[in-house]
């Protein structure tokens, strides 16, 4: 949450700030800003909103600049109004801060700061940090780069919470200086220029060469070099790595909407995420990076999968994935519970955090506090540079590529192939044959070319998308795996069209449910040609005797489902632990033409934003 970008070099800042801020909206967009220094003077501007509006607010009032801070806001602590936006500045108004994360304690040095002649202008727990640097940069002896870098110290030293940071002082106007605790952020590395950025998709049009920061670090940065150091004071090694995409993978391409461009990108990205991991051979997965032996994984008696958001709906269908293929109990866990709840786990019970961005604050505390009880912690994530991929003690990298649209799509579908990987592969160690690991195989090679034509299918979900679009009220419905995909479905219409939705396990539907059903509120049932078959026809049965109207996902060449409900979409037919990757996929879909529909900002919707980096 809340995007970062800073810039220093030879080059004007202010296109690279607002391209890299574009990039990085999906992060937030309440407010934005930029802080612009030249000649010794600090410019600022702001806006509430997009970074549109910023861009139009610096068109009426240019400003320019080599060295540049920016922001695009998610707001946590105060209202979006213009004085809360970002860049904030100390009471010399010479010194500007850009921050993404929480000051917990903010209240407390606001208080002490006030005693002490301090006057705030904004509501944001930012302001503090801006006014803590500042007052330790006014005490500093000299006033060069190494007391910049002193004060940013001293001042983080006394905060408790979350911070990345971009601090710039008109007295020392060669130098940027950065630091992070809990919030991403990443160095470019670039000829004579240098970059700083909470995600390397806000730079990586201008440099592939990256160092991604580690909690505690410091970071000067000045157009010819950089100097990492610890905020307890020492010094720090860094590694330069190098960013395998480029700019296009987080680009739109031909698409309206990243949303739409990362549904379609699913036969690929699923593809992706069995790449390699297959052997026909041995008959089972192959996943190197749980650095596990199998014998140590044929010890693990329970497995425990932690996730918020789509995340924790993946890990959901998880369950009954891995437990129907391996016969190991799973349990899951929303991580924001789970780090609070002391949750009893035995010696032999493996843990798996779920989150595509690496960040998420919530799952990263449930790893470190599953770390913390001496377990094996291992991480599913897309950003392999992320903090969870390199705390845990190992996992699966989903490589989906960049997910920008805020509602998870391509990344809920690696999550869900994943957990088929594991699923054999802990299978095949327990009771899955050589032949049955061998049909498994078969089966999920299939699997590109089944998630291909089921998003043929795009149309005829665009005309029941339109058709629904007006009501005000939605049920989703499933049995078994398909009900944590009911849930999902419900999800993404509630975050980008704003229809209150919910899902339920379709037999729920009697114990009280049933009571919302009327003309005017559509049930979605997943109801595939599978064992529960019969049991879904009786509940949509109950829809239909009380005039509810019923759309149903079936397999393809069903007749059944057209004789009873209002409107039909048939999948490829798949066995049970590919089924839910097929099924959520028209659910993608129908929330994605309902918010069209609607005229809702797809890849924005309200209040929300990708990567939930505050707890
Ligand atoms: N706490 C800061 C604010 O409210 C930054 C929020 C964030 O990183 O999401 O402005």
């Amino acid at each position: 949450m809340c995007g970062i970008v800073a810039y220093i070099g030879s080059s004007n800042a202010l296109p690279v700030l607002l391209d890299g801020l574009r990039r990085l909206e999906y992060r937030g967009y309440d407010s934005a800003g930029v802080a612009l220094l030249q000649s010794g003077r600090i410019d600022v501007r702001k806006a509430v909103g997009r970074i549109a509006n910023l861009a139009e607010e610096i068109e009426k009032n240019p400003v320019s600049g080599q060295i540049g801070i920016s922001h695009t806001r998610w707001a946590t602590h105060g209202a979006v109004t213009r004085e809360n936006a970002h860049p904030h500045s100390d009471r010399s108004g010479r010194l500007h801060l850009v921050h993404n994360g929480v000051i917990e304690n903010y209240q407390t040095l606001r208080e002490q700061l006030i005693e002490r002649g301090h006057e705030f202008h904004s509501q944001t727990d930012t302001e503090v940090l801006a006014h803590l640097v500042g007052e330790a940069f006014e005490q500093s002896a000299t006033q060069d780069k190494g007391s910049l870098v002193e004060a940013v110290r001293s001042a983080l030293r006394q905060v408790i919470g979350t911070y990345g940071i971009s601090v710039v002082h008109a007295d020392v106007p060669g130098v940027i200086v950065g630091a992070r605790r809990g919030s991403p952020l990443v160095l470019g590395i670039g000829k004579d220029e240098h970059f700083l950025a909470s995600d390397v998709s806000a730079i990586v049009a201008h440099t592939r060469d990256v160092v991604y920061l580690n909690d505690y670090e410091i970071v000067a940065l000045q157009a010819e070099g950089f100097e990492i150091s610890t905020v307890s004071g020492g010094g720090a090694g860094f590694q330069i790595s190098r960013v395998e995409f480029d700019a296009s993978s987080v680009d739109k391409g031909k698409y309206p909407h990243y949303m739409l461009k990362e549904i379609h990108e699913q036969p690929n990205t699923v593809r992706d995420a069995m790449r390699g991991r297959l052997s026909l051979e041995e008959a089972t997965a192959k996943l190197g990076g749980l650095n596990m032996t199998n014998s140590e994984l044929r010890a693990v008696d329970r497995i425990v999968l932690a996730g918020c958001g789509t995340a924790f709906h993946s890990a959901m269908t998880g369950e009954y994935i891995i437990e129907s293929l391996s016969h190991i109990p799973v349990e899951c866990e929303f991580a924001s519970e789970f780090r609070y709840r002391n949750i009893p786990l035995q010696r032999d019970t493996l843990a798996f955090v779920i989150s595509q961005s690496g960040e998420t604050a919530d799952t990263l505390a449930a790893l470190r506090e599953s770390q913390r009880k001496g377990h094996r912690t291992l991480g599913i994530c897309n950003n392999v540079a992320s903090t969870i991929a390199r705390e845990s003690d190992g996992g699966v990298y989903m490589h989906a590529g960049p997910e920008i649209g805020v509602a998870a799509t391509k990344s809920f579908t690696s999550q869900l192939t994943i957990f088929t990987l594991l699923g054999l592969l802990l299978g095949r160690i327990r009771h899955l044959s050589h032949s049955e690991g061998r049909d498994m195989i078969a089966q999920m090679e299939k699997l590109p070319d089944l998630v291909a034509r089921t998003i043929e299918l795009e149309s005829q979900v665009a005309a029941i998308a339109k058709k629904y679009a007006q009501a005000k009220n939605f049920l989703f419905m499933g049995r078994q795996a398909h009900y944590p995909i009911a849930l999902e479905g419900a999800l993404k219409l509630k975050e980008i069209s704003y229809i209150s939705a919910s899902g339920y396990p379709s037999a729920e539907l009697k114990h009280g449910v049933i009571a919302l059903i009327t003309e005017d509120t559509p049930s979605l049932f997943i109801a595939p040609r599978d064992a529960v078959f019969e049991k879904n026809i009786s509940n949509i049965e109950e829809v239909k005797a009380r005039k509810g109207p019923v759309i149903a996902i079936g397999t393809e060449g069903d007749t059944a489902l057209k004789k009873i409900c209002d409107d039909v979409i048939l999948i490829p037919d798949a066995p049970h632990y590919l089924s839910p990757i097929l099924s959520v996929i028209p659910l993608q879909l129908l929330a994605y033409y309902i918010a069209v529909e609607l005229g809702c900002d797809v890849d924005k919707p309200r209040n929300l934003a990708k990567s939930v980096t505050v707890e």
